[in-house]
């Protein structure tokens, strides 16, 4: 299978960049200051059909074309790698093992936007990528890369990297703006979206690393290459995949888009643990509502996805057998988001904790009947937040109502757990 964004990947460690340069690395920024203007790069992206690799599938070469280029002063491009979906950890492996594609990827955004001045926003738990970022940026200045006047071109890229204040509201893209600014983490009310008006007011492109990171491959290889990677014709390029639970091989592997869901988990993923039967799966990071057998053969795509009721959100799968408490998974996720809500508004921080007490009732054995009807209307109401904090920890809820209601009143009926609280 071809891989583009493991393509230089070593063995237990970082490529260097004299091994990223001499298998091609920035061969793509060359080409795009030599022979190519702002607006082919970000053509070359539009027609290339990416989608943004952060969860929300929006086009990449779209977001780009909404940054008006005709008003005067700076605007911004920023690196979201606040990477704390549970389940969602491409993003590090993806930096651990090699900062270059990010790098070369962000200037050449960054040329295609007219942006000056970059950022990496990244995780304060994400020690060794934060670093391998900052090696790779001095690299890329020491070799006329990055910096000022770019391989002689007149192009001048800054790009500094920012740790966050840890909190997965950080990840927010308007969130992180105010975290950038200084301020505390709050999301801003959109529209305005960041392309219009962003950090301190000025536009702003934010994309995700794994977004960036393919850049250069698209830029290197052209629109009708990239499309081909993917394995059914609505969906364009690989994707990072992170599988964790009951597998055999629980690890993030590079695969086409549009493989489908059994082919994951019975290829790369080895199968189920011994003497382990399937019984649903997070499709893509704990916002997504569950799959169960029946997706089996859903192609793991955007569209095919969300067609079939749930989203590829970061392509974090999580697997649970039939031994798992479905309640008890669901009880865990909420109780992150209602951990994490950072309390701007009522229906997130007084909702999220009350689902939780509701979920928490019903794995202990309290439950009642009415609280299956309680939970429906919480999945309407928590829509009403004001970011996708609390609307995304409704996922698994309502993918627990869908899916799985006789296993919520086997719980009530029976006045305890069925499955021993095995979450
Ligand atoms: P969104 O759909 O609101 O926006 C997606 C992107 O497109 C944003 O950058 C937004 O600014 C842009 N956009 C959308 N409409 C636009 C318009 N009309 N004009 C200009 N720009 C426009 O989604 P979101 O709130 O940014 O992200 C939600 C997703 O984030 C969820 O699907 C979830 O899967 C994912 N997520 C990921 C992580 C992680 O750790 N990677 C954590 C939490 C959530």
């Amino acid at each position: 299978m071809e891989q583009v964004l493991f393509r230089h990947n070593r063995p237990g460690r970082c490529v260097t960049f004299a091994e990223y340069r001499a298998e091609g690395g920035f061969a793509a920024l060359e080409k795009a200051l030599s022979g190519m203007s702002p607006n082919d790069v970000q053509q070359v992206v539009i027609d290339a059909n990416l989608r943004g690799r952060g969860g929300a599938g929006f086009p990449t070469g779209k977001k780009w074309s909404f940054v008006p280029r005709d008003i005067p002063g700076p605007r911004y491009l920023i690196c979201n790698c606040d990477e704390m979906e549970p389940g969602t950890y491409k993003d590090r492996i993806l930096l651990e093992a090699n900062p270059y594609s990010l790098v070369e990827g962000m200037t050449l955004a960054a040329y295609a936007i007219g942006v000056a001045h970059a950022f990496i926003f990244i995780r304060r738990g994400y020690e060794e990528a934060a670093e391998n970022c900052r090696r790779a940026i001095a690299e890329a200045k020491e070799a006329g890369l990055l910096g000022k006047n770019i391989l002689g071109s007149g192009f001048s890229l800054d790009l500094d990297v920012h740790q966050s204040a840890g909190r997965y509201i950080c990840g927010e893209e308007t969130a992180l703006m105010n975290a950038l600014e200084g301020r505390r983490a709050n999301p801003r009310s959109k529209p305005p979206f960041p392309a219009v008006k962003g950090l301190w007011g000025r536009p702003t492109v934010v994309n995700n690393v794994e977004t960036l990171a393919n850049i250069p491959a698209i830029v290197a290889n052209g629109a009708a290459w990239f499309k081909g990677l993917a394995r059914i014709s609505e969906a364009a390029g690989t994707k990072l995949f992170c599988v964790s639970g009951h597998v055999n091989n629980a690890a993030c592997f590079e695969l086409p888009l549009g493989m489908s869901l059994g082919e994951i988990i019975d290829g790369p993923c080895g199968g189920m643990l011994p003497g382990r039967e399937f019984k649903a799966c997070i499709p893509g990071g704990a916002s997504t509502p569950f799959f169960t057998r029946e997706h089996w053969n859903v192609p793991m795509d955007f569209d095919a996805v969300a067609r079939a009721g749930s989203r590829l959100g970061t392509g974090g799968i999580v697997v649970f057998d039939r031994n798992t408490c479905m309640v008890a998974a669901t009880l865990n996720l909420v109780s992150f988001y209602a951990r994490e809500s950072c309390g701007w508004c009522t229906p997130c921080r007084e909702g999220l904790p009350f689902v939780k007490d509701v979920l928490a009732r019903i794995e202990a054995g309290a439950g009642r009947e009415e609280h299956i009807a309680i939970l429906r209307e919480h999945v309407q109401y928590l829509n009403y937040a004001f970011c996708p904090l609390a609307p995304g920890a409704m996922g698994p809820v309502e993918g627990l109502l869908r899916l799985f209601e006789d296993e919520i009143r086997e719980h009530i009926v029976m006045g305890r757990c069925p499955l021993g609280g095995k979450g």
